[in-house]
């Protein structure tokens, strides 16, 4: 491969977690030049992330049994980049067409010229305003775990864990690794909601291996899950200092009266995951919206095949679904692409462990369907899209006046027009906006560049 701004490969892929990882490693092993861009500092994507190389940090984390297969796909990816695979991370892609990833690599404008692509963005946190919640130690459940597991850094003394779904037990487990305490743990679905998880969780053996293993955990932490709590507000002189902790009905609704105070000095919040499906839209490839899936999705045959030729999306992209399902999907895109490519049929096996794997996430999800109540958590006065500075009431001022769409409330009032371009602000924008209970929204305007970079990079960019 030739060290110049252009690069060519057979297949480009964007991330390097499971998904991107598990693709990679199958196509570089049948001999097809592979490029994985990602824009962390080293291959693991979101649930293996690893340390950055020479790093310090304490890496206290006691780590779920599925991790073991975390570290062996990493282990056979590894063993791929000594080969067939060039990972550049550090790259961050900006814009897309089919053959073409433009990317930023420490300041430098690139290009990758590929025969096929294989998407694997993975997916981003889906914030729920609250008051309170710009303030300094208030973070998503995501950050936590990426200042803990990919920075070694601790992020507090006390931790309040907080929001709705799978991933507030390796929250908890990750501050509980780092030495903080974690004063609560508060779901926002009731337990009978997510006893729905039930069957899927009993049925699939490593999900109840993992359910198992995360609640040892806790219990050995003494640490309690509560049911149909949540934060109602967070407060604190220049940076969080306690929390306002109250009931929630089954839509996720406040029930005033039931508020509590709990001393914290750090406040995760996770109430899902969203799809990053940017590059995918830029390509053009078809959405679909399911809320449980975390919104809209790109839709795939039953290859990983999307409907522009030689695009394949795996993994979160396609709906959340967690690491086993990216996995699998990236194996059965690398299988689509190498038969494509002259090689041999597509093993049953491995389209059917793609299927079950979909199938088992998409009903454990729907226990943990998005609360659409939550949206009343925050006051006029709350700051919704805070790239802009925009409340809640000017947001629905934009609304009454311009119109309930995504691009109305945009134009009325700047909110999503930000360095975020609306990820933070964008899932639940339209339903704060309007007071609508629905937890849907359009589909989002894509825009190039499709994350910040410097204008130097677009203006540079090669043809
Ligand atoms: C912050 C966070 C923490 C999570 N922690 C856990 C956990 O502890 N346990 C668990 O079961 N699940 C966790 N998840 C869920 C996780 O998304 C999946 O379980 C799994 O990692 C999905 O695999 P994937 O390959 O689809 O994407 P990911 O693992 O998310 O990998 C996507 C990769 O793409 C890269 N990327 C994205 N956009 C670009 C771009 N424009 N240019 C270049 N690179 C890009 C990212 O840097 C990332 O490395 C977490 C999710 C998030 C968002």
């Amino acid at each position: 491969m030739s060290d110049d701004r252009t690069i060519e490969a057979d297949v480009g892929v964007v991330g390097a977690g499971p998904g991107g990882m598990a693709a990679a490693t199958k196509l570089a092993a049948a001999g097809l030049r592979v490029v994985v861009l990602d824009e962390g500092q080293r291959a693991g994507g979101q649930i293996y992330r690893q340390l950055p190389n020479g790093t310090n940090g304490h890496g206290l984390m006691a780590e779920p049994p599925s991790h073991d297969q975390g570290h062996e796909l990493i282990k056979s990816f590894e063993k791929q980049t000594e080969r067939n695979v060039e990972l550049i991370h550090g790259a961050t892609v900006w814009d897309a067409q089919p053959g073409r990833l433009w990317f930023e690599h420490e300041g430098a404008s690139r290009l990758l010229r590929c025969r096929h692509m294989v998407l694997a963005p993975g997916a981003y946190d889906r914030c729920i305003p609250f008051p309170g919640w710009t303030l300094p130690g208030v973070m998503t459940a995501g950050a936590l775990q990426v200042m803990i597991r990919g920075f070694g850094v601790v992020p507090g003394k006390r931790a309040l864990v907080v929001g709705s779904g799978p991933l507030l037990l390796p929250t908890v487990t990750s501050l509980l690794g780092a030495g903080v305490e974690v004063v609560a743990a508060l779901e926002a679905s009731s337990r009978w909601q997510a006893l729905r998880a039930l069957p899927a969780v009993a049925l699939h053996a490593a999900r109840r291996r993992e359910a198992f293993w995360y609640l040892k955990q806790l219990s050995r932490a003494r640490v309690k899950l509560q049911w149909g709590w949540t934060v109602f507000a967070c407060e604190g002189d220049g940076r969080v200092q306690r929390a306002i902790i109250g009931k929630v009905d089954r839509s996720g609704r406040p029930r005033r009266g039931t508020e509590r105070t709990i001393e914290c000095d750090v406040v995760g919040a996770g109430f899902g995951l969203v799809p990053s499906i940017e590059i995918g839209l830029r390509l053009g490839v078809a959405s679909q919206f399911a809320a449980t899936r975390g919104g809209h999705y790109l839709v795939v045959d039953a290859e990983q095949r999307t409907a522009v030729a030689t695009v394949f999306a795996v993994g979160e992209i396609c709906g959340i679904g967690g690491a086993e399902v990216a996995s699998a999907e990236g194996e059965l895109a690398a299988a689509s692409i190498l038969r494509e490519e002259g090689g041999a049929a597509i093993d049953p096996a491995v389209v059917a462990r793609a299927r079950s794997e979909r199938r088992a996430a998409d009903s454990m999800l729907r226990a943990f369907a998005p609360l659409p109540g939550l949206h009343e958590l925050a006051r006029p006065d709350t700051i919704v899209c805070r790239c802009e500075d925009i409340t809640k009431l000017a947001a629905g001022q934009a609304a009454a006046l311009h119109g309930e769409s995504m691009r109305a409330i945009k134009v009325g009032c700047r909110a999503g027009m930000g360095p975020c371009q609306a990820r933070i602000c964008g899932p639940s924008l339209q339903a704060m906006a309007t007071d609508n209970t629905a937890c849907t929204m359009d589909l989002p305007v894509v825009q190039v560049p499709l994350k910040p970079v410097s204008s130097e990079t677009i203006l540079t960019a090669p043809e």
